[in-house]
């Protein structure tokens, strides 16, 4: 079998998920498992979050279709539907599978107060407060907000809800700005809010609402640019590992790898990893960029291929044929590579590593409760 493979920690997952709600002790967490729960498996991260100490009072999708394979799956508290629907005829299923509803435009409120459910929506009113991009312009939110609350048929558990553009950066000024407007908003309508991603649940405590919606923070990555007490805390919950499968002895100035962008500077180790873009790993990975290797760091030497990367083993001289390789994640001697660092020589974030680890991977859970 090919040694790869997304090791899944369960219990690392139920930590985060603590460290969020320890994060904001006044708030619920939304636990939001949007794409497969980062490439995460969302069923089974629903599954271990539902069975924890404290178990996660709802969860969070990008779309219906997300949130039918969880309920499919036997998952029964609430769904948000992060962008509500897309078209009116879902509102069937939404009613149906008691899911929550994000409405972030005119023709959603239209559709909502066209249909007759067989109980009122749970419904989070999106303003945009300054990430424009989804959501109402604040001055009309208290007219939307009336119309919502007045139809007592169709609509539940009014919210606002609104999303942040730069939590994640030291520079609070625009992060401020939004709250003054959210704030103001909260203040007139008696609204609960639910505002807080990952870096706003760690970093910024003024943005806490009724609930939070803490994401990448779940997984293990942290969402700060200057990391906290807190986000020191997170442990990564997926290992990406496989093994050496090759060793290629190289003199001085042989090049490896397509284009032959690495060259050897000395005799050089080369060790090749079943590993490559074809899995998720990123191209862009620039030499350097660290794996470790029987738990000890190693640079990669020259490009990603589609099933291989080769690593500059020279300075770890028993590593060999079957040695372990961490792409990222916790290797067998407890060292751990952050996959935000891995991102960061791959001129991208977390999310799209984590997200972008292909289904030819399996995934494998570990932990209490995993099936
Ligand atoms: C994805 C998403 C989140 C979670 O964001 P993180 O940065 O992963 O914590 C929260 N709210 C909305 C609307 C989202 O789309």
């Amino acid at each position: 079998m090919r040694p790869l493979v997304a090791h899944i920690d369960l219990d690392a997952l139920r930590h985060n998920y603590r460290l969020a709600c320890e994060a904001a002790p006044d708030s619920r967490a939304v636990a939001v498992i949007k794409a497969d729960a980062y490439g995460h498996g969302a069923l089974a991260c629903a599954r271990a979050l539902s069975r924890a100490a404290k178990p996660a009072p709802a969860f969070a999708v990008a779309c219906l279709e997300e949130a039918v394979a969880l309920r499919e799956g036997s998952v029964k508290a609430p769904i948000m539907l992060l962008e509500g629907i897309f078209e009116a005829a879902e509102l069937e299923q939404v009613d149906a599978l008691g899911l929550w509803l994000a409405v972030h435009s005119q023709w959603q409120v239209d559709a909502l107060l066209a249909f007759a459910p067989r109980a009122p929506i749970t419904v989070w009113l999106k303003v945009d407060s300054g990430m424009h991009r989804l959501g109402f312009p604040p001055p009309l939110v208290p007219a939307v907000w009336s119309r919502l609350a007045a139809a007592k048929e169709h609509v539940t558990q009014l919210h606002l809800m609104s999303h942040f553009a730069t939590a994640d950066s030291a520079d609070e000024r625009y992060l401020q700005e939004q709250m003054r407007c959210l704030q103001a908003l909260a203040e007139q309508l008696q609204a609960p809010s639910c505002l807080a991603n990952s870096p706003a649940t760690l970093g910024w405590p003024v943005t806490h609402g009724a609930w939070n919606r803490p994401g990448v923070m779940l997984y293990g990555s942290d969402p700060l640019e200057v990391p906290n007490a807190l986000s020191r805390r997170l442990e990564p919950v997926m290992t990406l590992r496989s093994r050496i499968i090759a060793v290629r002895e190289l003199d001085a100035g042989e090049p490896v790898g397509y284009g032959g962008r690495w060259r050897a500077s000395r005799p050089s180790r080369i060790g090749v990893v079943a590993c490559g873009y074809g899995d998720g790993y990123d191209r862009h990975a620039r030499d350097g960029t660290p794996v470790l290797v029987d738990g000890r760091r190693a640079p990669l030497a020259g490009k990603v291929s589609m099933d291989m990367l080769t690593v500059d083993i020279t300075d770890h001289p028993v590593a060999d044929i079957g040695s372990e390789v961490v792409l990222w994640g916790r290797a067998d001697n407890g060292a751990v590579l952050s996959v935000d660092e891995v991102a960061r020589y791959c001129d991208t974030i977390s999310y799209t590593l984590l997200t972008g680890v292909l289904p030819r991977v399996p995934r494998r859970y570990h932990g209490a409760f995993c099936e």
